[in-house]
């Protein structure tokens, strides 16, 4: 099938290429971002395959029927970027990665947590400059702690078992508990519970109506003063504004994102020489106990390995209705 690829970086590009020798899909690579503007590239081909910056709203998803496509393949578990309604109506079909790699995400999430309390990246710096000195970069015993996991899908539960691992006390929030992680040792508390006893506050839930800004002036103002926050979930399930005053007024000690609100104008590319527009963002990267990377906590040789094999997989599946199809579930219309 003709395949129109935005967003694509080399890794993708190799990393895809690899899986296709064995799927021979008819694959064009466009760097771009798919937007209103970028539409036309994907003239003529039945499939086009996005990543979570690009633009899947429903003038775009109108253009690309137009131009012949029926298969939006997602390279990305989250599919909040997605009118489904607008797709559903048009017939347009939505596939993505499930569960590229759970560990990858979760594991990076502890990588921020350890980075923020011991100050690796502070004390990276001072050594290479010759700076001995230990003076504010006193962290604490992670273990004994309590751990907050907001949503324990794959990854949440993933992150939940590597904390409990530390002995830390962890509590979960979730509107769909699972028992088999209570056995694990984790306990469901009501949300206002895990924002007032943890220490530590992971967000692992997707990006919905009701997630947006989950994290705003009123749930700050139920936490332990301090707290460490930790988003690689949606960058908009905090309300960044809140959180920079937050800082300011030291409830929230530590922040560590790898998400970020409009992340769409920034990540995934190298703006190193030119000015950030984003005074909000700009704000963040001034206090001394916030970390953020770029959107990378999915980015593993054995995630991408299978990013790549799932989505050429989805894309055969629906050219040949045979092998798995993870279909996003499709919007009634109203
Ligand atoms: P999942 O679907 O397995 O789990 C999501 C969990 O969140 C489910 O258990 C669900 O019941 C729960 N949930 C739904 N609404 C909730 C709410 N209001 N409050 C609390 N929990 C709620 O998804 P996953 O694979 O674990 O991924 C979670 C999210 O992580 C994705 O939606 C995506 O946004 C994000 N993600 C980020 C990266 C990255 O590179 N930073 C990579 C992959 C996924």
């Amino acid at each position: 099938m003709k395949v129109a690829v935005f967003s694509t970086k080399n890794y993708d590009r190799r990393f895809l290429e690899e899986a296709n020798q064995r799927y021979r899909h008819q694959l064009a690579f466009f760097d771009s971002r798919l937007t209103a503007e970028t539409t036309p590239l994907a003239q003529g081909a039945g499939a086009v395959c996005a990543f979570v910056n690009d633009q899947l709203d429903r003038p775009v998803l109108e253009e690309l029927v137009r131009g012949g496509t029926r298969l939006i393949a997602l390279r990305s578990a989250g599919f909040n970027h997605v009118d489904l309604r607008a797709a559903t109506e048009l017939h347009l079909r939505v596939a993505r990665v499930p569960a590229y790699s759970p560990a990858a995400v979760a594991e990076h999430t502890v990588a921020l947590i350890l980075s923020l309390n011991r100050k690796v990246f502070r004390a990276y710096n001072r050594v290479r400059d010759g700076n001995f000195s230990l003076e504010g970069l006193l962290g604490f015993d992670i273990e004994g702690k309590t751990v907050g996991v907001v949503g324990t899908g794959k990854i949440g539960a993933t992150f939940a078992r590597i904390m409990l691992g530390f002995n830390c006390r962890v509590i979960a929030y979730d509107p769909f508990p699972s028992r088999d992680y209570e056995k694990m040792g984790l306990k469901y508390v009501p949300l206002a519970t895990l924002l007032s006893e943890s220490d530590i506050i992971s967000l692992h839930c997707p990006l919905t109506p009701e997630t947006h800004h989950l994290i705003n002036d009123s749930s700050l103002r139920r936490v332990k003063r301090g707290v460490m926050l930790i988003n690689t979930g949606r960058g908009a399930l905090i309300d960044t504004r809140a959180v920079v005053k937050a800082l300011k007024s030291g409830t929230i000690g530590h922040l560590g994102l790898d998400v970020y609100e409009e992340e769409e104008e920034l990540f995934f590319r190298d703006l190193s020489g030119q000015v950030i527009q984003d005074d909000t963002f700009a704000r963040l990267q001034t206090f001394p106990n916030v970390v953020m990377t770029g959107h990378q906590a999915f980015f593993t040789r054995e995630a991408l390995t299978k990013i790549a094999e799932t989505t050429l997989g989805n894309i055969t599946a629906f050219e040949t209705g045979k092998g798995t199809f993870h279909e996003v579930p499709q919007e009634v219309p109203a």
